[in-house]
């Protein structure tokens, strides 16, 4: 195999690094509720700038020993994406380990070389401590990624798998065990840095992927979910309802519809914000009744509907006068003081699994008005 050239691989390494520090950065100031990419931007800047550093000081005629500041880069940037992986899933940053090591890495690697008067040393030594950062983000990017799946996890952890078995290679192939002369420790150093330049530009694509797949994500949570109750919208409702029904459910779903009793009293007497704050309450009230299967929607105005997909058998009668007396049992505290309202329920459960829920809507919608007319204030089960 012809050689590579070192300095021909080391100028494209400050070139392509500070392209994706300069990506990342502005993604950063972009995108400015993202801390995580502040430090996945200080990842490619601290190798831009150790590969620069070490140039000028060249350039300057430093002393040899301050070379060794090119071989900082991998640490402080595995440094950097471990803490912005750990901000990016919502991990502590309390962890003073990776500081540590990183400092006391910084310290060895300039000592080793002053006192060896060699590079390898500080090479190895600079190498194997990368790669023990960048082993725990490996994993938490995988455990991540195990998870909530997804392209740009998968991408990120199998980049950082891939680039801790090269730190360590590259650690090990330049010292004397693998590298028995200059020529072939520069040719291995050097395919290890043409490795990096590979995992380097994979690792900025990931980090911009996941960022845009979390503003995705928020995005179409926040167009499915009701302002004002935090319940979900009828787009929101109709979706999930849509997904679980594909998926199939065991049980024949029960679907219970509610209205406020009079509420056009309420913003008659009290004003349109006490009316909001009645709302809103109950959006409260019904989703602490409810447990993580059932969904919950506001409808519109002051309808409300919730689906139950595991039903007790013979129970949804229970589970509805519980809503019922959630909502009507105690008042709500507003500003015009406390205020009692209570609510008609019309019940419907499915003939099978997979009724359509429109035929589920409409039997259930002819109960609640048959509890409207009976007297409001009560639980309708459908015919
Ligand atoms: P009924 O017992 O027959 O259901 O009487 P009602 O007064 O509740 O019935 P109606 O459907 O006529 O009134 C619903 C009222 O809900 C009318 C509307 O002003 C009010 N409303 C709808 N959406 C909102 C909202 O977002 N905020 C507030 N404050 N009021 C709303
Ligand atoms: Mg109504
Ligand atoms: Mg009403």
């Amino acid at each position: 195999m012809e050689p590579l050239h070192a300095d021909t691989l080391l100028r494209v390494f400050q070139l392509v690094t500070t392209m994706l520090a300069l990506a990342t950065l502005g993604g950063a100031w972009h995108l400015k509720g993202e801390r995580a990419l502040w430090f996945w931007a200080g990842a490619f800047a601290a190798a831009a700038l150790t590969q620069a550093a070490r140039v000028a000081l060249i350039a300057m005629g430093a002393p040899r020993t301050f070379w060794a500041v090119g071989h900082l880069g991998s640490l402080l940037s595995a440094l950097m994406v471990l803490l912005g992986l750990r901000v990016y899933l919502g991990l502590p940053l309390r962890c003073p380990w990776p500081l540590v090591l990183t400092g006391l890495s910084c310290i060895g690697s300039f000592a080793l070389t002053a006192w060896t008067g060699q590079f390898w040393p500080s090479i190895t030594l600079t190498m194997l401590a990368s790669a023990v950062l960048t082993m725990p983000a490996a994993h938490a990017a995988l455990q991540a990624w195990r998870a909530q799946r997804g392209f740009p996890l998968g991408l990120l952890a199998a980049d950082l798998i891939i680039s801790a078995i090269i730190e360590v290679a590259r650690g090990l192939a330049v010292s004397p065990l693998i590298a028995q002369t200059r020529a072939e420790l520069v040719q291995y150093n050097s395919m290890g840095l043409f490795a990096v330049i590979a995992l380097l530009i994979g690792q900025a694509l990931a980090m911009l992927l996941l960022l845009q797949d979390r503003a995705l994500r928020q995005i179409e949570r926040l167009i499915e979910i009701d302002v004002l109750t935090g319940l979900l919208n009828r787009r929101g409702f109709d979706e999930r309802l849509r997904r679980l029904l594909q998926r199939g459910v065991e049980h024949p779903p029960v679907l219970a519809l509610l209205d406020v009793d009079h509420f056009k009293r309420i913003n008659d007497t009290h004003g349109h914000a006490v009316g909001d704050a009645v709302l809103s309450g109950i959006g409260a009230r019904l989703h602490d009744t409810l447990r993580p299967l059932d969904l919950a929607v506001r409808l519109g105005g002051e309808e409300f509907a919730v689906i139950w997909l595991k039903p007790e058998a013979g129970g949804e009668l229970r589970l509805v006068e519980r809503l019922r007396e959630a909502i009507g049992g105690q008042p709500f505290e507003t500003a015009a003081g406390p205020l009692t309202v209570t609510v008609s329920i019309g019940v419907a459960q499915a003939l099978a699994p997979d009724e359509a829920p429109e035929a589920l809507f409409s039997r259930a919608d002819a109960a609640l008005y048959e509890a409207k007319r009976a007297g409001r204030d009560r639980v309708v089960l459908a015919r």
